[in-house]
């Protein structure tokens, strides 16, 4: 381990070479070079803001300063993309705010020729930190409406329970990268799916634009309706197919899915509670066709935000959402009950702020799109500016005071290979 400044004078032996030998969590030591004396102090409690930053703010804030994409070389992006690079990963340095990764940025990452650099500029920012797959932070929700429904009262979800990675310590000064998995073959079927998805949704969009007579309120309630339902026929099916198949590639995928993960948990919790499996399955099916189900977060999240679409459709608009949208509609959804704040795409942002949702799900006075970016900046602004003087002058005493200077020049000597 190396001694890196800033250097001042030694307790012991008075040299100028007293410098920081390793920053943890909760505390920093320093040595001296010169006498090798050593000692450990004592780092404050942090609060970090979580702040989510969508893949395509991210994209272009890998574009803004990395020298070889044709839209640095053509130098026509808007410059918000640079100043939010900076203030985020200023901020970010400041132990101020953090903003975690997630298998969505790595999914839409991964088919672009310039995944290295996205990865790059989001472990940045995220510094080790990522949410739970939505899949599991939905079943976490589930799982908490399930215990309400038979009048438990569970602990909350909350932020530590769905981000891993530490979000409230002290970092060091270097970046953790974990490469999630095999480039190629899931560029191959991230595509597929991706595609698979995207038809689907142009097939419904279509028949959308021809229910002229429906309101806001029918699509939102056949969206969330549908969700239970779905959840077990798909078990019921998988469960079916593995009783006479035993095991196969589709059945074994199926065991580890979503729902059957999700049916053994509630399972559970009914057995310690004297249900036999059979008795357990009813339950279980009475939970799901229940309303008190469709009240569960995510799902009244993604059902609004289906539903502001299909208005939209019914009202005259031409084009389908693009292919990213069901991503789009994934993270809000998933992610946003445990952000401080969010960067978004601009359409659902826009969604967000219409009426019901505006009323029901409260989230527009933390999302910001490239529709209010100028907020968003002041926003990041203002928790640099009431964060207190003491925290920032121990910034400068264990980092140095050249520490916050955004990183823009990360891809001047690595670049793609
Ligand atoms: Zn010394």
């Amino acid at each position: 381990m190396f001694v890196s400044p800033p250097y001042i004078k030694c307790p012991k032996c008075g040299g100028n070479e007293y410098g920081v030998l390793m920053i943890n969590s909760k505390d920093y030591r320093r040595r001296c070079n010169g006498c090798m004396y050593s000692e450990s102090y004592k780092l404050p409690a942090l609060s970090k803001k979580i702040v989510y930053i969508d893949q395509n703010a991210l994209s272009n804030m890998m574009k803004s300063i990395n020298p070889e994409t044709e839209a640095y070389k053509k130098g026509n992006l808007d410059p918000f993309f640079k100043s939010l690079f900076e203030l985020l990963d200023r901020l970010n340095k400041y132990q101020l705010i953090i903003c975690p990764d997630s298998i969505n940025h790595y999914n839409e990452s991964v088919s672009s020729q310039f995944y290295k650099s996205l990865r790059r500029v989001y472990e940045q920012l995220s510094h080790g930190t990522s949410f739970e797959f939505p899949e599991t932070i939905k079943r976490f929700q589930i799982h908490n409406n399930f215990l309400e429904w038979l009048g438990e009262n569970p602990q909350p979800i909350t932020k530590d329970n769905v981000i891993h990675g530490s979000l409230n310590e002290w970092q060091d000064r270097l970046i953790v990268s974990v490469d999630m998995g095999s480039q190629t073959e899931d560029a191959v079927g991230n595509n597929d799916y991706k595609n698979r998805l995207h038809e689907n949704m142009i097939s419904v969009f279509e028949r959308w634009k021809t229910e002229k007579n429906r309101n806001f309120n029918d699509w939102y309630e056949e969206e969330r309706n549908a969700i239970g339902p779905a959840i077990l026929r798909t078990y019921v099916e998988g469960f079916l197919k593995y009783s006479q198949e035993g095991y196969n590639e589709s059945t074994l995928n199926f065991m580890t899915s979503f729902v059957s993960v999700l049916f053994t948990e509630l399972k559970s919790v009914l057995i310690k509670r004297g249900y036999n499996d059979d008795d357990a399955l009813l339950k279980i099916r009475e939970y799901l066709n229940s309303d008190y189900f469709k009240e569960t977060s995510y799902l009244k999240i993604s059902s609004m935000l289906y539903a502001s679409i299909a208005k939209s459709a019914a009202n005259g608009r031409k084009n389908p959402p693009s292919p990213g949208m069901d991503n789009d509609i994934e993270v809000i959804s998933s992610y946003s009950n445990y952000c401080d704040a969010m960067f978004l795409d601009k359409e659902c942002h826009s969604y967000l702020n219409q009426q019901p949702l505006k009323k029901e799900l409260g989230l527009s006075d933390k999302t910001f799109s490239v529709n209010n970016k100028e907020d968003f900046l002041k926003y990041l602004q203002s928790i640099l500016d009431d964060c207190p003087k003491e925290h920032l002058k121990l910034i400068d005493e264990v980092y140095g005071n050249d520490w916050g200077e955004p990183f823009i020049e990360m891809f001047e000597k690595i670049n793609e290979d």
